[in-house]
């Protein structure tokens, strides 16, 4: 992925409490961390996130997201992350407001838009989670805050240019590049694509 042209990986953290499946934890991470320098974003889909923290950071964690509906005290959270020296992502599920994160957007380094129901791979793009897209984007360029947008769940070469042109910049894609043919070749056609809905936006 990373000779294709891909800068991050993205791992996706299921503990079978906040969403129904059950995937990998901190062992997978600094197996994956002995062999790649790129940044390894971290996406803690579970409950009790700040409990994890430290584990995940000596994993090799880079950068850890954790969801706005599973943290009581998201701004305790946030700042344990940015103590361990990582990047804190705030998540937020398609249903949830962008606006529940007005009072936490001046200290979070990228904000994670869902854009399906997290838990499972090969789901289909919730098509008005783009509004939420464009929302965030407009009150970062409000308040003149520096925060990343990044978007997860159902990237593929027909909604890649409409979630670009709607401001987000980090796109994570799981079934597009796996799902059939080369990988490698899906990275380069979606970063290729990704690049062009920018330059038209520019
Ligand atoms: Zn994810």
């Amino acid at each position: 992925m990373l000779a294709a042209g891909a800068t991050v990986l993205h791992v996706d953290v299921m503990d079978g409490h906040f969403v129904p499946n059950i995937t990998i934890g901190p062992p997978v991470v600094a197996a994956l961390r002995k062999h790649v320098q790129a940044p390894l974003d971290v996406h803690l889909m579970i409950e009790n996130a700040d409990n994890y923290i430290p584990a995940f950071v000596d994993a090799g964690a880079s950068w850890i997201s954790v969801h706005q509906e599973a943290c009581v005290h998201l701004d305790r959270v946030v700042e344990h992350i940015r103590s361990r020296g990582a990047l804190a992502g705030v998540v937020l599920n398609p249903a949830t407001p962008v606006a529940t994160l007005t009072d936490i957007l001046d200290v979070v380094d990228y904000v994670l838009i869902m854009s399906v129901n997290p838990g499972f791979g090969g789901q289909k793009f919730i098509r008005r989670t783009l509004g939420k897209i464009r929302h965030l984007a407009e009150l970062r360029a409000q308040r003149n805050l520096s925060f990343r947008i990044e978007v997860d769940g159902g990237i593929a070469l027909d909604t890649i240019t409409d979630v670009v042109q709607a401001g987000a910049e980090i796109l994570v894609a799981g079934n597009a590049v796996f799902g059939r043919g080369d990988s490698g070749h899906n990275v380069q056609q979606l970063l290729q694509a990704a690049r062009s809905a920018a330059l038209q936006k520019a």
